[in-house]
């Protein structure tokens, strides 16, 4: 590991540590030319392996030109792309497995990219799930028309109406009279 001050490339380990949550090492070093101190971290390598059988290094970059098509003249910023990416990287760290399959890089890019923008996500969606005709838009449309109402009044969902309880009750009591 070259000193990042005078790319020397002897430097000793003051101390070690484990970080978040125990998925990263650093350490703390002193260039024994210089005399500088850094820091390097050690993360386990996340790999995305493709269709062909090949495996590359998961890459934030990639998620970002992935993604940056879509947003094509949409309100999304550098930053937004950054965050984006991050969450995907986390989301698939958290799977806890050293290896995910391509698609599964796609499935992690859909969620956040729908927070971001809705054009931009059914844009990507409709490649990346090769949407082959308008009822597949008409659907997702009405998919995240539906989610939109439900946030928009999340007392439907809080159980303060017991009206479906009465409507179960009800089919229960009818069906045993029919001898
Ligand atoms: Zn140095």
């Amino acid at each position: 590991m070259r000193c990042p001050y005078c790319r020397g490339g002897d430097s000793r380990v003051l101390d070690s540590r484990t970080a978040d949550d125990g998925a990263a090492i650093r350490r703390r070093r002193e260039c024994q030319e210089c005399g500088k101190r850094f820091t390097t971290a050690e993360t386990a390598v996340l790999s995305v392996s493709k269709r062909s059988g090949a495996t590359e290094p998961f890459s934030r970059s990639k998620v970002v030109s992935g993604v940056r098509k879509a947003c094509q003249g949409r309100p999304v910023s550098d930053d937004d792309f950054a965050l984006l990416a991050q969450r995907v990287e986390d989301a698939l760290r958290a799977t806890g497995s050293a290896e995910v399959p391509a698609e599964e890089v796609g499935i992690a890019i859909l969620g956040p990219l729908r927070e971001l923008d809705e054009v931009a996500y059914l844009r990507f969606a409709s490649v990346y799930r090769s949407f082959e005709s308008l009822t597949d838009f008409e659907a997702e449309i009405a998919l995240l028309r539906s989610e939109a109402q439900l946030a928009a009044h999340p007392d439907f969902l809080d159980g303060s109406t017991d009206l479906d309880t009465t409507d179960i009750g009800t089919t229960d009591l009818a069906t045993p009279s029919t001898h």
